[in-house]
């Protein structure tokens, strides 16, 4: 498919802010990229980088009702030469099909889907900040625009991508987490959405995360729904820990959303040589993993972060705190190897950055 390109003329173009002072996700790009799908007339039409502006939508359409909705995160970096990177962009746009798979919504075709991520970052390359660990951070989304009240897949959608640039996750350095293991709210159940980046997921992790930030920590553990026993990941990343030599990870069961930096990462540590096993963790084994003094780190990883270490879980009234509540060894080396191939300071063995 043929994309159209209206850009925004010069003169009208917002004013770039200062990469310094960014946060997350609060201002946007000059340009978005839409394509329309109708069932009724031959699926995905008209792909177009336009100006970024409101959506009019009908009050009857079925994302308002029933949820109809699905979307992605990934980022543009800057490198040193000022060339534009992205990190997987394939394995992000794949991972959005299985998750429209999940919830009835038409597969994109993901050759025009990732030509038009290329052609909207192009449009606003001036907007991928150029200030230490600055990104801007790329929104796939599918909605479904149908207006009707019927409980079935819609037979319109809108599938569209928004961009915005956000300030380095760690400005002062790494700084590790308290986590909150609920064992009171789950995200996912086995058989449900959780392995989709669905938005009602999030949605429904809402008020765990407030109560868990009203008494002092940063993100909730979800374990499993069916025993409340078994780890699955940490707020909106997949959950990794270093118990004696062995690093552990949940595996991909159905629940948890399987990400691309759990992927990269994994990847990462096995050619580093580490004894590395996806299998289910309890959160007993992990506390008295804690209490014996093997386990040794806890680290999350996801796009926004890449790498989050835990400084301590509290279950039950209890706390256990990791690595004396600092960043462990394997968590940094992840970190810095991650973010120098992400930004294109190390060579990139994997064929995982696409230069633009
Ligand atoms: C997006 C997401 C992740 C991390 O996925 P990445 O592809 O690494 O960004 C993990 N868990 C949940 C629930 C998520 O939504």
């Amino acid at each position: 498919m043929e994309i159209t390109i209206h850009e925004v003329a010069a003169a009208e173009r917002k004013p770039r802010p200062d990469g310094t002072a960014l946060g997350f996700g609060q201002l946007f790009t000059d340009h978005m990229f839409v394509m329309p799908y109708d069932a009724v007339k031959g699926g995905w039409h008209d792909p177009e980088v336009r100006p970024y502006t409101n959506f009019s939508l009908d009050p009857a359409a079925m994302v308002f009702h029933y949820g109809q909705a699905i979307f992605e995160g990934l980022k543009a970096y800057r490198g040193g030469n000022g060339a534009v990177h992205l990190f997987r962009p394939t394995a992000n746009l794949a991972r959005m099909n299985i998750s429209a798979s999940r919830l009835c919504m038409p597969a994109l075709p993901l050759e025009t889907a990732l030509a038009g991520l290329k052609a909207l970052v192009r449009s606003d390359a001036d907007w991928v900040p150029s200030a230490p660990g600055a990104t801007l951070y790329i929104r796939p989304t599918m909605v479904a625009t149908e207006a009707a009240l019927g409980v079935r897949p819609a037979k319109q959608y809108l599938f569209f991508i928004i961009m915005s640039p956000v300030g380095a996750y760690y400005p002062e350095g790494f700084n590790p987490v308290k986590i909150y293991v609920t064992d009171q709210y789950v995200r996912a159940v086995p058989g449900g959405v959780g392995a989709a980046k669905a938005a009602g997921n999030y949605a429904a992790s809402i008020r765990a995360a407030e109560e868990a930030k009203k008494q002092g920590f940063t993100q909730v553990l979800w374990l499993d729904a069916c025993e409340r026993r078994y780890v699955e990941e940490v707020g909106t990343m997949n959950i990794f820990f270093v118990i004696g030599d062995e690093v552990i990870t949940p595996p991909l069961s159905g629940s948890i959303l399987p990400g691309i930096t759990r992927d990269s990462a994994l990847r990462l540590i096995r050619d580093w040589g580490y004894p590395v096993v996806e299998r289910p963790i309890s959160i007993d084994e992990v506390l008295e993993a804690g209490g014996r003094d093997t386990l040794k780190e806890a680290f999350g990883t996801g796009t926004a972060a890449v790498i989050s270490p835990v400084g301590a879980l509290h279950y039950q009234g209890r706390d256990c705190v990791i690595n004396g509540g600092k960043t462990g060894a394997l968590s940094q080396r992840l970190f810095d190897e991650l973010q120098a191939i992400q930004y294109g300071r190390a060579r990139d063995p994997y064929g995982w950055v696409e230069t633009l």
